[in-house]
């Protein structure tokens, strides 16, 4: 089934060649059949081209993604200058209507003993805040359009009901700011409960402010749920909840859209630690082993999961932020480990 498969890769800034290297080091142990395409993509190169590129992402890079069947994003720095290019995850889920970000959130024992988390966020990941239309009024006043639309909505609203039902989930929260935001917040939650509606599933509206404050209290109310929001809302309560589970290097993640997906680690390209092998590479491993199980490797995607689980219970050969002092290349090489001999039984 994956003969021919194509997946196109962006080794990113920071860490990220660290991580994503890991990621493939894992995938070719595992005996992956895709195809993998490197490609050139971020900030650092942009910089090494002299700063010219209108993007962080090369017209060779666009099409070489255009022709593959998924691709896989390395972390990448965002310059804030607001002359330099937008941020390669927004400019990749607008162009290739990836409008839903999912990001699995749970625990290991190990690390949070305290704590068994199980849910998932799910992000409107093509409009809000991140639609990108920022304008400079005056000298002293600027402006964001957080612009919700209902087709957007509705898309992503049948999205989270589909991924609810096939995960057997039974409730999904919406997390909106409606007693302010009433018109875009309205819309969003109007296209929440219509599907809602529709599929069977209970919708709970939670406000953000409050859904913060629950997080960190009592986040076990959320276990068989999936969280759902607009972008920017999404991208601060997911990484919340990265920070409950003990390490933002855990957090994996996709972007689904009708007929291509990005994969791509949740945390960002950690510049302070770049280039000492120490990052963790769990979420970039584990968002490559979803990749590999979208292109139709099943298999590998479950020996990596369950590799991955295996060492981070085990605890001794993890990286620092999750109480280990082992390093990123030491970690994927116990995760080859455990992932080969699954695959062998
Ligand atoms: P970050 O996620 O890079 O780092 C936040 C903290 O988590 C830092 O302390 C970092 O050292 C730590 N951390 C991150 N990944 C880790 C890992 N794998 N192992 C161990 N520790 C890890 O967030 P930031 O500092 O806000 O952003 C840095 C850059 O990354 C910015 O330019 C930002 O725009 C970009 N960013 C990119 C993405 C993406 O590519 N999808 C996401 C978030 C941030």
């Amino acid at each position: 089934m994956t003969a021919g498969k194509k997946a196109a890769v962006i080794r990113g800034d920071g860490i990220g060649p660290e991580v994503v290297d890991s990621m493939l080091r894992v995938l070719k142990a595992c005996n992956s059949q895709i195809e993998i395409v490197m490609c050139e993509g971020g900030s650092e190169q942009w910089e090494r081209n002299g700063r010219r590129d209108a993007s962080f992402i090369p017209d060779a890079t666009m099409k070489a993604l255009e022709e593959c069947d998924a691709c896989f994003k390395g972390p990448t720095t965002t310059i804030t200058d607001p002359k330099a290019p937008r941020s390669v995850a927004v400019t990749l889920r607008q162009k290739f209507n990836l409008y839903t970000n999912v990001r699995p959130i749970r625990t290991y024992r190990r690390i949070t003993p305290d704590k068994n988390l199980d849910f998932v966020c799910l992000r409107e990941a093509t409009e809000g805040l991140y639609a990108g239309i920022e304008m400079q009024i005056t000298d002293d006043v600027a402006i964001a359009i957080r612009k919700i639309t209902r087709q957007g909505s509705r898309r992503f609203a049948n999205a989270t009901m589909k991924w609810a039902k096939d995960h057997g989930l039974k409730k999904v929260v919406a997390i909106t700011k409606r007693n302010i935001l009433k018109t875009t917040d309205g819309l969003f939650l109007d296209e929440f409960l219509q599907a809602g509606k529709a599929a069977g599933i209970e919708i709970e509206e939670i406000y953000i402010d409050n859904m913060m404050q629950q997080l960190v209290v009592r986040p076990e109310q959320f276990n068989g749920t999936a969280l759902a929001s607009t972008n920017l809302f999404m991208d601060i309560v997911s990484e919340l909840a990265a920070g409950v589970t003990g390490s933002v290097g855990l957090m994996y993640s996709s972007n689904m859209g009708d007929n291509y997906a990005m994969f791509e680690a949740a945390h960002g390209s950690a510049p302070t630690i770049k280039g000492q092998n120490k990052a963790n590479p769990t979420a970039t491993v584990l968002a490559g082993a979803w990749m590999a199980g979208y292109l139709g490797e099943r298999h590998i995607q479950d020996a990596i999961f369950s590799a991955t689980e295996q060492v981070i219970e085990d605890g001794r050969v993890v990286t620092f932020d999750i109480g280990g002092s082992a390093s990123t290349a030491q970690m994927t090489d116990a995760i080859i480990e455990q992932a080969k001999a699954k695959l062998r039984k």
